[in-house]
């Protein structure tokens, strides 16, 4: 049955994919609901059909296989920080978790939710009468980006806090989908095309999180934003290394897609910044200039080989 305006609530993956394919380019799967919602009251998103994925038991849950730690899709963002194998291996998830929003949208908003959360820019998150007083844009319809003027790219941004802290550490996502089961790196999920920011099909599923243990990670994390209490990202940076020196930076809020710089204890780390700075395509599309976001990315990462005792 073909869904119009319908809501529904599927309980296993494979009816969910089911209900998504039959309702292809018209629906959109919801978890926490925080990013969906807001962007549909802004006339940003209209799909007809949302397929709730909250009931899907098999997308909840946290469980150590063998050398690694399965995080549901599901599980909620603010609880991550009462599981003891969180807690003692990856502290660096549970810092990133409780950056995002406020606590009232963490006790909703779900792991895999953030992964995949819309990306934004200053220009494209109005209001439909903003939007179309300014001609929209490449991203709704519009035909010359806002912030660059240009034709050819938008330069929307990844705001997850967790994406960067995920990534640092490693971890991959397992997704399902029509032709099965596969898992790619958390990187590998972003693009790097701000009008289509994910390299997923519409109808994939994010089952869990996968994240290696017994590496010993010692991490920082940095969040640049207005202000302290509620606030999207104007920059994320999260550096990881493990108990083999393996180095691992990952910025969001300054591209469409993450940054990431790898290298060891022992790498130069003016190279590494300089790495970071050059990799990242931020316009001016935030509260915060360019410049002052590109600088940043040095000063935050400075801070973080000092405190890891690395520099
Ligand atoms: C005021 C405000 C402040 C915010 N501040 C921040 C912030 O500081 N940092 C930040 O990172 N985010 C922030 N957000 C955005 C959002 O709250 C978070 O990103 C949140 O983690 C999204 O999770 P969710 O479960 O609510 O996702 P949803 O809104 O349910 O979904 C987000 C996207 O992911 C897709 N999706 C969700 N789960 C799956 C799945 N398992 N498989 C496939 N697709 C899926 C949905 O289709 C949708 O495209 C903020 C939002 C608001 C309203």
């Amino acid at each position: 049955m073909i869904a119009d305006k319908a809501y529904l609530i599927p309980n296993s993956v494979g009816e969910a994919i089911e209900m998504a394919r039959i309702n292809k380019d018209t629906f959109k799967y919801l978890a926490g609901g925080t990013d969906v919602m807001v962007n549909r009251f802004q006339g940003n998103e209209e799909s007809s059909c949302l397929i709730d994925l909250t009931k899907i038991e098999s997308l909840k849950g946290i469980s150590k296989e063998g050398e690694t730690l399965r995080i549901g899709a599901l599980e909620i963002l603010e609880d991550l920080k009462l599981n003891t194998f969180i807690k003692e291996e990856f502290p660096l998830l549970i810092e990133a978790a409780l950056a995002v929003g406020s606590p009232l949208l963490r006790k909703t908003a779900t792991l895999g939710g953030n992964l995949l959360c819309e990306n934004r820019c200053l220009f494209y998150n109005q209001s439909e009468w903003w939007r179309e007083s300014v001609g929209y844009c490449l991203k709704c319809e519009g035909d010359i980006c806002i912030a660059t003027q240009g034709k050819n790219a938008c330069f929307s941004e990844l705001v997850s806090d967790t994406a960067p802290a995920l990534i640092a550490m490693d971890a991959q996502v397992e997704l399902i989908d029509v032709d099965g089961i596969t898992r790619i790196k958390v990187e590998d999920i972003y693009s790097g095309d701000g009008v289509y920011p994910r390299n997923l099909t519409d109808t994939a599923i994010l089952t869990a999180i996968i994240l290696p243990l017994n590496r010993a990670f010692r991490g920082s994390f940095h969040k640049l934003r207005e202000r302290e209490s509620l606030e999207f990202t104007s920059l994320t940076s999260a550096v990881a290394v493990d108990k083999n020196g393996k180095l691992k930076i990952a910025l969001s809020g300054v591209d469409p897609k993450a940054i990431v710089v790898e290298g060891t204890v022992e790498s130069d780390k003016a190279e590494l910044i300089k790495q970071a700075v050059k990799g990242s395509r931020a316009v001016d599309n935030d509260m915060y200039s360019r410049k002052y976001r590109r600088e940043m990315i040095s000063v935050f990462l400075n801070r973080s080989f000092n405190k890891l005792n690395i520099l």
